[in-house]
């Protein structure tokens, strides 16, 4: 008798344990307090000017589109300190920092990047005549106590960009949109505003013959501002669909996209670490549904339930991360189709030997886009990690193979219903 109490009781405890963790989402290992509570949180402004400091004086500015520079000061002869702030306060450690730099006169100086409320993270990268690298570790030095980065920089009168990531200015976006609007499938409708009235565009590819039973394919990007290569692998993945590969004709016959290219657009023309300008992580917020860019990106999609002649197939959500990593709905979890992505994720890896991939499942308890997805139209979907660090050859590669791969598996699977 003991002997069964002895085994039963953990079982129980795990059970419990379980069943809270399925309930009560209240965030992930890596949140702060409170990331499930979006209602509008207080935003710390950051103050657009040039500063100067030192001599030979050196200039800083943060008056561009995703700059985030809050203060500098000189500490002592060639060393300068940058103060970078978030937006508010607690939140997630992704420190964006992006800013112009110059002197007076030439000079070699010492940068150090010094976080309120956060640790260094990102490689710095420099952009110098619209061509951007990663600073090289031997010109840095990094503080383990105060989780500070200093970088060695050449200045000069011409000011050199420094950055977390690299920054895309609204009117290269713009650019892209119009590259891909020169398809005569593709079709672009604004589905509403942010909470500061940029527009939040929903980008479609539809050649589908009017009538017939299609499938949908559901694209988001960039709900977290600094996660940069997840919305280049966006972008890839959309360009992909559109070429004239015999395999994308098909698709595109077949199959409609849905693609949100840049859902939290304040927060990435105001440098914000990761949420919108309501001070809300966007991606927290798809059951309560609080902030202006999630309501438009659910209110675009919802029609599609009405639509007798529309089947959601598969929805990805791109982001990034330190890792390659596929994070897909548990495979327990029935979805239509079932478990594509545990059948598209080795495709993904042999077709990017060079590539690492990480995987792991999770239940659909936590209010992120790909769980709305599910719980919406009962289809399989994905939140797709590309790592922080990516080359930009690197993330078109495996964003074009993974396009391919899951065109393919898609057409299957339609294929399959008829
Ligand atoms: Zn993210």
């Amino acid at each position: 008798m003991y002997k069964y109490t002895f085994l039963i009781l953990p079982f129980c405890i795990g059970f419990l344990l379980n069943c809270k963790s399925t309930e009560e989402f209240t965030g992930f290992s890596y949140d702060p307090p409170n990331v499930t509570d979006t209602q509008d949180k207080k935003v710390q402004p950051q103050h657009r000017r040039v500063i100067g400091a030192g001599t030979p004086t050196v200039w800083v500015s943060n008056n561009f589109e995703g700059a985030r520079l809050n203060d500098f000061y000189s500490v002592n002869e060639n060393t300068y300190e940058v103060f970078i702030e978030p937006e508010n306060a607690p939140i997630n450690n992704s420190p964006w920092f992006a800013f112009e730099i110059w002197s007076d006169t030439s000079t070699t100086s010492w940068i150090r990047l010094n976080y309120n409320n956060g640790r260094h993270r990102y490689v710095p990268k420099i952009t110098i005549n619209d061509s951007t690298y990663s600073v090289e570790m031997e010109n840095t030095l990094y503080d383990t106590i105060s989780k500070t980065l200093t970088l060695k920089l050449q200045l000069s009168q011409d000011p050199i960009l420094v950055s977390a990531q690299r920054v895309s200015s609204s009117e290269t976006y713009n650019s892209w949109l119009e590259e891909m609007l020169a398809h005569n499938f593709v079709s672009q409708t604004t589905i509403g505003y942010s909470k500061l009235g940029n527009p939040i565009k929903e980008l479609m590819i539809d050649e589908t013959e009017p009538g017939k039973q299609v499938g949908v394919l559901i694209l988001m990007s960039r709900q977290h501002p600094p996660e940069v290569s997840g919305y280049y692998a966006a972008r890839y993945f959309f360009e992909e669909i559109t070429s004239n590969s015999e395999l994308s004709k098909q698709f595109r016959s077949q199959f409609i996209v849905k693609s949100y290219p840049l859902i939290n657009i304040d927060g990435v023309l105001n440098g914000h670490w990761r949420h919108n300008a309501g001070g809300v992580d966007l991606n927290r917020d798809w059951t309560n549904f609080n902030q202006p860019e999630t309501k438009a990106v659910r209110d675009a999609l919802l029609p599609l339930l009405e639509d007798p002649l529309k089947k959601v197939y598969y929805g990805i959500d791109f982001h990034s991360t330190n890792e390659n990593i596929f994070y897909p709905i548990e495979e327990s979890v029935p979805t239509s189709p079932d478990n594509l992505t545990q059948r598209w994720f080795p495709l993904v890896r042999t077709n990017n030997p060079s590539a690492v991939f990480a995987y792991e499942e999770f239940d659909t308890s936590s209010p992120i886009s790909k769980n709305w997805i599910y719980k919406t139209f009962g289809a399989d979907a994905l939140t797709f990690e590309m790592d922080d660090e990516l080359s930009m050859d690197t993330i078109e590669q495996i964003a074009r193979s993974s396009a391919q791969s899951l065109m393919t598996l898609l057409l299957e699977e339609k294929n399959k219903v008829q």
